[in-house]
């Protein structure tokens, strides 16, 4: 393996020197021509992926090593399979077909603005993996969402997915666009235009969207209501994170948060002899995922030192309480500013001397630049690839425990599986249920997880990911390629 390796390193990309998008390019970042791949690199926020080349000429070998120029989403999502499928000895043929999404949608959509002016709206919908069943994945409203991202976050979908044992294949989606700049009636006007857009690709037997960054259970009702005025009918099954009142389920809006506590807790008991509540936190990201989290590891006993938005951070070694600053960053808009705490910065914030790490925002914030200054015990990755495949080296060789992102932040598709479930039955489940049933996947997955570790000596994520491959490779076998 380490040969291969070192064959993969001689093959990597050379550094691109960053320059500005070039409007003759795709806004995707594709090619007209099948050029060499060259890394075309933005820095529209210096914390996220700069976006690449569209890997229409993949590489022949498989990347394993990304330090070379900042990676994409996708180029950090094809580095961790490769690894897995070197670890698995998967064979050539089955690592190309399941690095290649199924298929992809762009749109360019006009939305009439409140000034009376039309502006057009790039988005995007990826399928990456329909073995298992239909497809399932957030919509993210970001002004840096590219096809790229939608392709790894669709790809992490994938795995997680098949990890939970959800009859699912991976989905994402997204548009470009900065929520916080729309009035309600122009997000509004957008989510349904955009729902039109994509309509061909999503529906309950086909493609389940939920909610991600930037978007949330109102925007997911106009999504269902949209889709339903189509149809002529109700069809609460197209989507999942909807309020309770057209579908939804109990115990949605904190699914992820509260499971990242479950997997926390279990993991910290059996890896590190270790009970929550003597662990000090910092949560990177005060969303939906990283405020849930907070307040349930608060109230479980753990002390949440340090938490941050886009904004900046707060610390207090005392402990923060999740509660109150949320209804702060209601008010204020950030968690900046939250009086009884000190402000420090998002790295900061990452190199806090704390038990558990959570990242909670978006993906690459820990890389191979900020890896040797983190000093938690444990990182948990709330958000989908927040750690780079180098800083994931490093931190091991630090004896740093990742618990990886498909297991630890799976609650919220495993309850938006139960959502789905439960309005295609049209019977719904109480809250009690549904907590004791997420619990009980998650801690399912962990166990296994935990036990292949140790059959194997591989990490959690390698365990993880190879146990999640595994059985979609089964499932291709066991279908056979069509015709
Ligand atoms: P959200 O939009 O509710 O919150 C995102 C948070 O991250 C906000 O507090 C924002 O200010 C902060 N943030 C954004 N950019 C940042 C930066 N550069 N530095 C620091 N903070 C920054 O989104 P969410 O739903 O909480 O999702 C967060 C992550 O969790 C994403 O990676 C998402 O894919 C993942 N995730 C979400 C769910 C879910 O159920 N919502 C489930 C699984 C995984």
């Amino acid at each position: 393996m380490a040969k291969r390796r070192a064959q993969s390193q001689a093959a990597r990309p050379s550094e691109a020197a960053p320059r500005p998008p070039s409007p003759a390019e795709h806004p995707n970042g594709a090619k007209a021509s099948g050029d060499a791949p060259t890394p075309r690199v933005i820095h529209m926020d210096e914390n996220r992926f700069p976006e690449v080349t569209h890997p229409a000429p993949m590489p022949k070998k498989r990347i394993t090593d990304t330090t070379v120029h900042r990676a994409s989403a996708y180029e950090v999502a094809q580095a961790q399979l490769a690894h897995v499928a070197e670890l698995m000895d998967l064979d050539d043929d089955m690592f190309e077909y399941l690095r290649m999404p199924r298929r992809e949608l762009i749109v360019h959509f006009p939305v009439v603005m409140d000034s009376g002016s039309i502006r057009m709206f790039t988005g995007f919908r990826v399928h990456h993996s329909t073995v298992l069943g239909p497809t399932k994945g957030g919509i993210r409203y970001h002004p840096s969402v590219t096809l790229d991202e939608c392709r790894a976050l669709a790809m992490w979908m994938s795995w997680k997915c098949a990890l939970m044992n959800l009859p699912y294949g991976g989905a994402k989606g997204g548009v470009i666009v900065d929520p916080k700049e729309l009035s309600q009636r122009e997000l509004r006007a957008l989510t349904r235009r955009y729902t039109t857009e994509i309509s061909i690709f999503i529906g309950p037997d086909m493609d389940i969207p939920a909610p991600d960054v930037g978007t949330n259970a109102q925007i997911m009702a106009w999504i269902m209501d949209t889709y339903s005025m189509h149809k002529g009918y109700s069809v609460p099954a197209v989507v999942t994170g909807k309020p309770v009142g057209v579908g939804g389920t109990a115990g949605r809006e904190y699914a992820t948060g509260l499971g990242i506590t479950y997997v926390i807790r279990a993991t910290l008991r059996q890896k590190l002899g270790m009970e929550l509540e003597d662990a000090t936190v910092a949560i990177q990201g005060f969303g939906n995922v990283g405020s849930w989290a907070a307040r349930a590891m608060h109230e479980r006993g753990a002390r949440v030192v340090a938490v941050s938005d886009v904004q900046g951070g707060i610390y207090n070694a005392n402990g923060l309480d999740p509660r109150l600053v949320k209804r702060f960053a209601e008010e204020s808009g950030t968690v900046v500013g939250y009086p009884g705490a000190e402000a420090i910065t998002n790295e900061e914030l990452l190199e806090l001397d704390v038990d558990i790490l959570v990242p909670a925002a978006l993906e690459g914030q820990i890389t191979h630049e900020n890896a040797s200054q983190v000093r938690a015990r444990v990182i948990a990755e709330g958000a989908n690839g927040p750690v780079t495949p180098e800083a994931d080296q490093i931190l091991q060789d630090k004896g740093v425990l990742i618990i990886p992102d498909i297991l630890c932040n799976a609650g919220g598709v495993v309850v938006s599986y139960f959502e789905w479930v439960q309005d295609i039955q049209a019977f719904f489940w109480d809250e009690g249920e549904i907590r004791r049933l997420m619990e009980r996947k998650l801690l399912d997955a962990l166990e296994q997880v935990i036990m292949t570790t140790v059959r194997t000596g591989m990490d959690m994520r390698s365990a993880a990911y190879s146990i999640a491959i595994g059985r979609i490779v089964e499932a291709v076998k066991l279908r056979g390629i069509y015709p």
